[in-house]
């Protein structure tokens, strides 16, 4: 008896340090707020198994882990602007740690976990998607009857569209400066005021593909600056390289095949890393998103590389005028976020964070403000030059007679759905649809369409 008692406390001093070991600790919480989601990040010691359900009365997300414990507080976080109204633990059985999100709206929660990826360790992502509200129509119920378009340009004299893409937010901080500095907020700051200033250009128009401090996937990039109708994607990007002396701007185009320099394909395979970062639920996005499966679809690109490489030319020799670069002439690699079918599309590495002249110039307003004006007259000088069809700029440049009747008709290009085309010419997909007799919205490459009057 006595024996037996001594087996069993040893076996239970063996297993203690064991099951403490296997315990998965929340060693803090993260918390982002994006347009239309809200995105906590837990992250964790080792990790975990865990299951995530929505309850209501009242409304709330819970989060069970198995054999997990909270090694932080959960007061800490600034939930304005979120639909999250308090978070709290519990423990609905002793092998579960029940995390409570109370909520103030609906959400969709979506969950994944990230294998550790510097700078961060085992991590566990809780996305909560906005609900829209009931007012809101659904992507395909029919358009309303007196779809007007709401800018009362005449027809063939649209904007051209410039969509400007902060690199990294969120999660993903980018790359680090010897002092401390964020890649993430220099790239918005320097977007910010690259849209002020195209806005105030007549013809021009700059849209944000990030307005804030939160993450959005590397492929999700192209489709939102679609969605706005762009004709050009410029990423903005402010990078590190081990050589801490490496200083100067460059330009990169995509490469389909290899890279054109080392550093051209050192340089990619770190703004690639950004959605292993940042976390990216690959099932939903691979599943989900037929635009999406349409942008990553190797289409031709050829053409719209041509025109990267011409408009990624204009913007270098502009920002040679102020700045050093750290290349004569346009890179190539293969970066993601340039991966697109649709419009021209380039990466702009304003300069090294990395090194410590550099990235203390790079967080001024002033010096921001002298790079913003350098790759605007970039911009604006490579359209002077190819106006695209429809625009304010080709209207002009062609005195301002019968451009509108040129105009009128469209080509199909590879990549393009007809409420994009639609939203160029300013006009409702429905009038479009109407005005070329077409049965779907099924267009082809090549099919000339016919522009309806406003
Ligand atoms: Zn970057």
């Amino acid at each position: 008896m006595k024996a037996w008692t001594r087996t069993l406390g040893l076996i239970a001093l063996l297993l203690l340090p064991l099951t403490a070991l296997a315990e998965a600790q929340i060693q803090s919480v993260r918390l982002w707020r994006a347009p239309d989601n809200t995105r906590l990040v837990l992250d964790l010691s080792a990790a975990v198994k865990y299951e995530v359900l929505t309850l209501d009365k009242p409304l709330r997300v819970v989060i069970d882990m198995k054999d997990a414990q909270l090694a932080t507080q959960l007061d800490g976080l600034s939930l304005g602007g979120t639909p999250i109204r308090a978070l709290r633990s519990g423990r609905p059985s002793s092998d579960i740690l029940r995390l409570v999100i109370d909520l103030s709206a609906e959400v969709k929660p979506s969950s994944f976990s990230l294998p550790p990826n510097a700078p961060y360790g085992h991590r566990l992502v809780i996305d909560l998607f906005d609900q829209l509200p009931q007012t809101q129509v659904a992507p395909n119920a029919p358009p309303p009857t007196n779809s007007s378009p709401t800018v009362s340009l005449p027809s063939g004299q649209r904007d051209i569209v410039i969509a400007i893409d902060a690199g990294h937010g969120g999660e993903d901080p980018g790359a680090l400066g010897a002092k401390g500095q964020h890649e993430k907020h220099v790239t918005l700051a320097i977007a910010r005021e690259l849209q002020r200033q195209i806005n105030q250009r007549k013809g021009f128009r700059g849209e944000l593909t990030r307005s804030g401090d939160y993450f959005i996937p590397l492929v999700k990039r192209p489709l939102i600056a679609r969605q706005k109708g762009a004709d050009l994607f410029v990423s903005i990007h402010a990078d590190a390289a081990e050589r801490k002396s490496a200083f100067g701007a460059s330009v990169y185009a995509l490469s389909k095949g290899g890279a054109s320099s080392e550093t051209a394909r050192w340089l990619a395979k770190n703004e690639n890393r950004s959605d292993l970062i940042g976390g990216v639920d690959r099932l939903s996005l691979n599943d989900k998103d037929p635009m999406l499966a349409g942008v990553l679809l190797d289409l031709s690109m050829n053409a719209k590389l041509a025109s990267s490489l011409n408009v990624g030319d204009k913007v270098l020799s502009s920002m040679g005028k102020v700045t050093a670069l750290h290349k004569r002439s346009v890179e190539t690699a293969g970066f993601i976020v340039l991966k697109s079918p649709d419009m021209p599309s380039i990466l702009v590495e304003t300069g090294f964070i990395s090194n410590q002249n550099e990235a203390q110039k790079l967080n001024t307003a002033q010096h921001q403000r002298t790079l913003a004006s350098a790759i605007a007259k970039g911009i604006f000088e490579f359209f002077q030059k190819n106006p695209p069809p429809g625009s304010w700029l080709a209207f002009t440049r062609d005195g301002g007679q019968s451009v509108a009747t040129a105009a009128r008709e469209h080509r199909v290009q590879a990549g393009e759905s007809l409420s994009q085309i639609a939203r160029r010419y300013q006009v409702s997909t429905a009038a479009l649809r109407q005005h070329n007799a077409l049965k779907s919205d099924l267009i082809k490459v090549g099919q000339i369409l016919k522009i309806p009057a406003l």
